[in-house]
C-alpha cells in the first residue's frame, strides 16, 4: 500500500497534547514500518513478537504508564488507550499484550494513587512501586497479567482458586493459570490470587496481586498454543507449585485490588483500544483494496459500483460509531465514575468488542475473496477481531448482563 498522510486514531482534530501527539506518532510509525511486515510470519507460527518489543523497549514505551517521577513516561490512561489502538492497527497480538504489560504499571500506579490506604500501606506500596518500575525502565522487563482460570473468579463472581499463604517474609503461591498471554516473554507474571487465612473462607476482599518471578522456583508454563486468533500473544498456561515469592513482589496492598475493582471500573475496559485498531485498520485496508492500492492485488478498481460505495459507508458509520464510544469512555476514566460513565464503559467494551468483528466481517465480504488470501492482513484482521468479546471480565455478554442489571436496579436493590 502506498505510504498515506498518517491520521491519529482519534482524528486529525481530536485535541491532543504535544506528548500525546508525539506519542500517537511514534506508535504508528513503529507499527507501519516495522510491526506490520513481522505479523504475518509471527501470527503464522504463533511466535510471540520479540522484535516488536525491542522496538518497543528502545523507544521507552514499556515505560509509558510509569510514572515520571520514576523515569517512565508518565502517560494518562486516554494516552495510553490511543498509543495502544495506533498499535492494534497494524499487530493485535503486539498491542493486546501491550496491554497486559503497560496495565500492570498503570494499575499499580496512577490508579493506586487514587485508593485508599492507610499511611503505613501507602509508604510500603511506595518502596514495592520503587522496585517494579526500576525494572521496568532500567532493565526493560516485561510484566503480564494471567488472571483467568477457567472457573468464575476471572469475572469477578467468586475469589481466585490461585492461593498464597503468608510464609516468613513472604507469600507461598499455589495454583494454576489458564490463557496467560506473554507466556514465552514475561519477567513477572502479575498473578490475582487469594490470600488464604486460617480462621475465615476464602474471600474476594482478599485478593492479592503478586509479581512471580518467570525464573521462580515451582513455576511451570505448558500446553499448546494454537488458537483462531491472536496468535502472537502466546497464552499459554502457568502452573505455581509451592512458589516463594517476596513481600516486596506485592503490586498492590493486601486488600485494594478489592477496592479497585469496585471504585475504578475503566481499569477493565483496557483490552478495548486493541480492538479499535484493529477496526480502523480492516476499514483503511477496505479504502485501500476498492481503490485498487494494496500491493499485489492489481490495480482494478472495485470503487465505482454502488453496493460497493453503500458497504464503505455502513463500515464507516460503524466505525464512527465505535471510534466515538471509545474517545468518550477513556475520557471518563477515573475512581468513583457516575453511575453514567460506568454504563458507558460497559456500552464502549461492548461496542469496540463487538464492532471490530462485524466491520472484520464486512471487509471481507465487501472486498470479496481475493482479500481472504494469507497473503493480504484482512483474514488475519478478521480472526483476531474474533477474540475480543471473549476477554474477561468484560466479555461481551457480561457487558449486557452488568448492563442490565445497574440500568434496572440502585446499589442494594433488591425485589421481594
Ligand atoms: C488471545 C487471548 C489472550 C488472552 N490473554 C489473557 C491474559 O493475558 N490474561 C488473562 O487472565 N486471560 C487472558 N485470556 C482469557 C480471557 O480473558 C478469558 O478468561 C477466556 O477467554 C475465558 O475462556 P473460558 O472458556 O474459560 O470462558 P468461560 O469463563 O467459560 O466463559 C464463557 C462465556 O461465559 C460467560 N460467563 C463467564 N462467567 C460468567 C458469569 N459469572 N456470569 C455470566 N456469564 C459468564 C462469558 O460471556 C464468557 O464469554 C485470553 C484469551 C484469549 C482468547
Amino acid at each position: 500500500m502506498p505510504v498515506k498522510p498518517y491520521i491519529p486514531i482519534c482524528g486529525e482534530d481530536y485535541p491532543l497534547t504535544d506528548k500525546q501527539r508525539h506519542l500517537l506518532q511514534v506508535a504508528y510509525t513503529l507499527g507501519r514500518d516495522r510491526f506490520a511486515e513481522r505479523a504475518p510470519q509471527l501470527d503464522r507460527d504463533a511466535q510471540f513478537p520479540f522484535a516488536n518489543y525491542a522496538d518497543l523497549r528502545a523507544h521507552g514505551l514499556l515505560a509509558l504508564c510509569v510514572p515520571e517521577a520514576h523515569g517512565g513516561m508518565g502517560a494518562d490512561y486516554a494516552t495510553y488507550a490511543m498509543v495502544s489502538a495506533e498499535i492494534g492497527r497494524w499487530c493485535g497480538a503486539t498491542a493486546l499484550t501491550f496491554n497486559m504489560h503497560v496495565c500492570t504499571m498503570m494499575w499499580s500506579g496512577l490508579l493506586s494513587e487514587d485508593l485508599d490506604m492507610t499511611p503505613e500501606q501507602r509508604a510500603l506500596h511506595q518502596v514495592h512501586q520503587q522496585a517494579h518500575f526500576a525494572r521496568v525502565v532500567n532493565d526493560g522487563a516485561i510484566y503480564a497479567q494471567p488472571f483467568s482460570e477457567g472457573g468464575a473468579a476471572a469475572s469477578g463472581a467468586q475469589p481466585f482458586g490461585t492461593l498464597a499463604v503468608k510464609t516468613e517474609g513472604g507469600w507461598l503461591v499455589n495454583g494454576k493459570k489458564i490463557f496467560a498471554s506473554l507466556s514465552d516473554a514475561a519477567d513477572f507474571f502479575g498473578v490475582l490470587c487469594t490470600e488464604k487465612k486460617t480462621d475465615t473462607d476464602l474471600s474476594r476482599r482478599d485478593t492479592l496481586y503478586l509479581a512471580v518471578p518467570r525464573d521462580a522456583k515451582g513455576v511451570t508454563i505448558e500446553g499448546d498454543w494454537d488458537p483462531l486468533g491472536m496468535r502472537a500473544t502466546v497464552s499459554r498456561n502457568l502452573i505455581f507449585k509451592d512458589v516463594f515469592v517476596p513481600n516486596d513482589a506485592a503490586l498492590m496492598p493486601q486488600g485494594i485490588y478489592f477496592q479497585a475493582a469496585s471504585r475504578w471500573p475503566h481499569m477493565f475496559m483496557t483490552l478495548s483500544p486493541t480492538y479499535m485498531g484493529i477496526a480502523q485498520a480492516a476499514y483503511d485496508f477496505t479504502v485501500a483494496y476498492l481503490r485498487g492500492e494494496v500491493a499485489g492485488t492489481g490495480p482494478v478498481k472495485r470503487r465505482q459500483f454502488a453496493t460497493k460505495q453503500i458497504a464503505v459507508a455502513e463500515m464507516f458509520i460503524k466505525l464512527e460509531q465505535t471510534r466515538n464510544l471509545f474517545l468518550r469512555a477513556i475520557e471518563d476514566a477515573k475512581i468513583d465514575p457516575p453511575k453514567s460513565s460506568r454504563l458507558r464503559a460497559y456500552a464502549a467494551q461492548y461496542t469496540i468488542m463487538e464492532n471490530a468483528q462485524d466491520i472484520a466481517r464486512l471487509a471481507i465480504r465487501t472486498c470479496g475473496g481475493q482479500s481472504m488470501l494469507k497473503s493480504l492482513p484482512l483474514e488475519r484482521l478478521y480472526r483476531d477481531a474474533r477474540c475480543g468479546s471473549l476477554m474477561l471480565p468484560w466479555t461481551a455478554e457480561l457487558c449486557l448482563d452488568r448492563l442490565g442489571r445497574e440500568a434496572l436496579y440502585e446499589p442494594g436493590e433488591k425485589d421481594e
